[in-house]
C-alpha cells in the first residue's frame, strides 16, 4: 500500500522534496497513525503548523459549520471572520495594528516588503528601498523572499536574476554599519527557525529596535514560525518586549489551514489596489484561525501552556545532559527547541532512528535537531516521545 503511494507520488508529483514514504491516516493531538496502525509521537507539528493538534474537534466543527454556509466570497466584500480575526490579533499582540491576510509565510513577507518599499517612497525625500536581513535567516521561497533569505545555498543561479535591494549581515551588531541612505527596513526572526533554532539576545534586539525607530527605519519581524504562542507568548516580539513596525505570521495561525498575515501599525501606507489576494482572508482560513487563536488564548490563560513548556524543557534538559557525547548545545525558546548535534551524519541517524522508534523530529540548519511539538501536547505524549528519543539515541555510537 505504501509502495502504491510511493509510486503515485514519484510519477505524478514534482520532485521538490526528499520524501519519507509513510502513509499517515489519522492524528489525535500529538500522535499520528500510519496505514499499518503504527503510532508516532509528533515533535514536528507539520513544521510548527498544527498548533492545536491533529484532528482537533473544535477546529473541525468550526470549519464544518463555516463551509456548510460560505467557504469563500471575495475581498470585494467584507468578511466577518476576517475582521474578527484581525481584531483578535490586535488584542492579543497588544499593538495598535491592522492586518492583511495572505495564504503563506512567503506571501506575508512579500507583502511586508511591499509596505516597506512604499513607506520608503512616502517618507523620505530620496526613495529608500533596501532591506537588510541576517545570515542563516529564512523568509520564504518566492523569488523575492528567497533573495531576502540570508543563506547562499538558496540563491541558485538557476533562478536568477533576483530583485535588488537585499543584503545580509552576520550579526545584529553588524546591521548598524550596513545602514545607508537607501535602507528602509531590517527584517529579522527573533529565533531563527531554519537557521539552527538560534534565538537572539533580548537586549541587543531592544537596542536595535530603539535605534531603528529613531532613524525611522522599519523593523520587520518575521514571526511565521515564532508567532502564535510558539515561544510562550502570542508573539515572540511580546516576549522580547519590542513593538515592531511590521510582524508577519503564518504557520501556527490556523492549525493547518493555509493562512498568512501581515500586522502593521502603519495602517495608511497601502491604499486600495496596492495589494491583494484571491484566497487571502477567506471564510475558511479566518474562521479556522479564530478558533485556533481562541483555543490557544484559553490554554495560555489557564496556565497550561506554561506548564507544558516547563515540563518539555525539563525533559529536554535531561536528555541533553545524558547525551553530552552527541549534543553540543541546547537552544530555543518555549516549544521551539533545538539540540545542536556534533555532526550532520549523527543528526541524520538520530532522525532516521527516531522515525523507526515512532518519534518524529526535524532538522534545522546543518546540524541542529529541531523540536516543534504541538502546543497542546499532553504530558503522556511528551513522556512517550522522549522515551522513544532515548531509544533512538541509544542506537547511536
Ligand atoms: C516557514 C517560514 C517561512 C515561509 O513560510 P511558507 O508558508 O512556507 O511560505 C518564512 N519565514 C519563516 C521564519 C518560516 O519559518
Amino acid at each position: 500500500m505504501s509502495k502504491e503511494l510511493e509510486n503515485l507520488d514519484k510519477e505524478y508529483v514534482l520532485h521538490t522534496y526528499a520524501r519519507n514514504y509513510v502513509n499517515f491516516k489519522k492524528g489525535i493531538n500529538a500522535t499520528l497513525f500510519d496505514e499499518n496502525g503504527k503510532d508516532y509521537i509528533d515533535f514536528t507539528s507539520g513544521i510548527g503548523v498544527v498548533s492545536v493538534g491533529h484532528g482537533n474537534k473544535q477546529v473541525a466543527d468550526a470549519i464544518y459549520d463555516q463551509i456548510s454556509n460560505i467557504t469563500h466570497i471575495s475581498n470585494i466584500y467584507a468578511i466577518e471572520p476576517q475582521a474578527k480575526l484581525a481584531q483578535r490579533i490586535a488584542q492579543l499582540s497588544g499593538y495598535d495594528v491592522a492586518t492583511f491576510f495572505a495564504n503563506s509565510g512567503a506571501e506575508a513577507n512579500e507583502g511586508a516588503i511591499k509596505i516597506a518599499r512604499k513607506y520608503g517612497e512616502k517618507n523620505f525625500s530620496k526613495k529608500r528601498f533596501k532591506v537588510i536581513t541576517l545570515e542563516h535567516s529564512f523568509h520564504g521561497r518566492t523569488i523575492t523572499t528567497v533573495k531576502a533569505t540570508g543563506q547562499d545555498k538558496f540563491h541558485s543561479t538557476s533562478f536568477a536574476p533576483y530583485p535588488d535591494g537585499f543584503s545580509y549581515n552576520h550579526t545584529i551588531d553588524d546591521i548598524y554599519n550596513s545602514i545607508d541612505d537607501e535602507t528602509v527596513a531590517v527584517m529579522i526572526e527573533l529565533v531563527q527557525g531554519e537557521g539552527g533554532v538560534q534565538p537572539f539576545p533580548k537586549k541587543a534586539i531592544q537596542e536595535l529596535a530603539k535605534f531603528l525607530k529613531e532613524h525611522k527605519i522599519l523593523l520587520i519581524v518575521d514571526e511565521v514560525q515564532t508567532g502564535v504562542f510558539r515561544t510562550g507568548e502570542f508573539l515572540a516580539s511580546n516576549l522580547y518586549e519590542i513593538e515592531p513596525d511590521i510582524v508577519t505570521l503564518a504557520k501556527g495561525l490556523a492549525g493547518g489551514v493555509p493562512i498568512g498575515a501581515i500586522l502593521t501599525k502603519h495602517k495608511d501606507i497601502f491604499s486600495p489596489g496596492d495589494h491583494g489576494s484571491t484566497f487571502g482572508g477567506n471564510y475558511l482560513s479566518t474562521r479556522a484561525g479564530l478558533e485556533v487563536v481562541d483555543i490557544l488564548d484559553n490554554y495560555k490563560n489557564s496556565g497550561k501552556l506554561d506548564e507544558t513548556i516547563i515540563y518539555f524543557e525539563q525533559k529536554l534538559k535531561e536528555i541533553y545532559e545524558k547525551y553530552q557525547n552527541l549534543f553540543l548545545e541546547s537552544l530555543g525558546l518555549g516549544l521551539m527547541r533545538g539540540l545542536r548535534v556534533k555532526d550532520e551524519q549523527t543528526l541524520a541517524s538520530i532522525i532516521a532512528n527516531g522515525f523507526d522508534e515512532g518519534i518524529l523530529v526535524l532538522k534545522s540548519g546543518k546540524n541542529t535537531l529541531r523540536l516543534l511539538p504541538v502546543l497542546t501536547i499532553s504530558k503522556e505524549e511528551i513522556d512517550e516521545g522522549f522515551k522513544r528519543l532515548y531509544n533512538a539515541l541509544g542506537k547511536i555510537s
